[in-house]
């Protein structure tokens, strides 16, 4: 097998058959031996019904794999890396919004001997709010860990089969798969790829599940959040130190004092605040622990088809 796709698919029911038709027709072109693994993450639509008819016209290419239930975006590709055959893995999304077209790029990058290219999109087309978000994202990521890809949110990438094996032996349950792509590949490219809004069905990623993604990207990949925390308690003992000693100096020269309780309050209500949180990102490190520790499966699957015959 040379090429093998892997889609994860919530709720896509309206784009599937064009995705698929163009899919197939890139694909084809090129001439090579390829797979499409499309991983149903829990639709609730006809999602499924439709992947289903796919099979039975190519069942030469299509293989399909349907979770119990919605697992996220990662940890479908996941299951689709644990059954994919290719020597190449492309990740592609089922919305259309990264043109099927492309792979035709990224293959050629490979091809040239790069291991894992990233695609990165020049003319984002999403909402204005949906690209502060990521914007945000980006620069948390640059700047706390030491992956530098160009576009951590575009899922069109194409990687070699050794990298993808090394993502699958990891044990992690929140994974961000293109950081770890990155971790493990010793030449990785960018490449600037087509980006078009969403062609029907809205982005499944509100803020906070952006959010709760970004948190598997920063904790997974960088303790920087938590030494921040030590820093900053180093700075405010100093601080209060330096604050005790001028307060007693004052009691002994000039008596006792009852005014600046306000000033007090809002001390004291900054640094609790700043302990809150710094609790809840020792949670967010201390939860992934906990899920890695209890060791139950990533996923349940309901059926497969199609990986039976090899
Ligand atoms: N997706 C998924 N499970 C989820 C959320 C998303 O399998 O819980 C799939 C979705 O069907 C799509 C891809 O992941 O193929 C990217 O989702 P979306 O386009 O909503 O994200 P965005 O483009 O807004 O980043
Ligand atoms: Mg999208």
């Amino acid at each position: 097998m040379d090429i093998s796709v892997a889609i994860p698919v919530y709720n896509e029911e309206v784009n599937l058959e064009p995705l698929f038709e163009r899919l197939c027709k890139t694909m084809d072109s090129m001439g090579r031996k390829w797979e499409v693994i499309f991983v149903n993450d829990g639709s609730k639509d006809l999602s499924w019904k439709i992947l289903k008819s796919f099979r039975e016209k190519r069942p030469d290419v299509v293989k399909l794999i349907d979770f119990n239930g919605n697992y996220g975006q990662h940890t479908a590709l996941i299951a689709a890396f644990e059954r994919c055959r290719g020597d190449i893995v492309v990740t592609l999304d089922a919305d259309l919004q990264n043109p099927p077209e492309e792979i035709v790029k990224l293959i050629e990058k490979i091809d040239a001997g790069y291991d894992a290219v990233g695609g990165y999109r020049k003319e984002r087309e999403d909402s204005i709010s949906r690209k502060l978000a990521s914007k945000i994202v980006n620069f948390a990521r640059e700047n706390m860990t030491n992956i530098s890809m160009k576009d951590q949110g575009c899922m069109l990438r194409a990687y070699k089969s050794n990298i993808v094996r090394a993502i699958v032996n990891c044990g992690e349950r929140s994974t961000f798969i293109p950081a770890l792509a990155y971790t493990f590949a010793s030449n990785p490219v960018d490449v600037e790829v087509e980006h078009c809004a969403r062609q029907a069905g809205k982005s499944k990623y509100n803020l906070y599940k952006l959010i709760r993604l970004n948190f598997d990207l920063i904790t997974g990949f960088t303790l920087i959040p938590l030494q921040m925390f030590t820093l900053f308690g180093f700075l405010t003992a100093m601080g209060s130190l330096l604050l005790f000693i001028l307060l007693m100096a004052r009691r002994f020269l000039l008596g006792s004092e009852a005014d600046g309780v306000f000033t007090l309050f809002s001390i004291l209500f900054f640094l609790i605040s700043v302990a809150i949180i710094g609790i809840g990102i020792m949670g967010e490190y201390v939860g992934r622990i906990y899920q890695v520790v209890q060791a139950r499966p990533r996923y349940v699957l309901k059926e497969t088809e199609g990986f039976d015959e090899e």
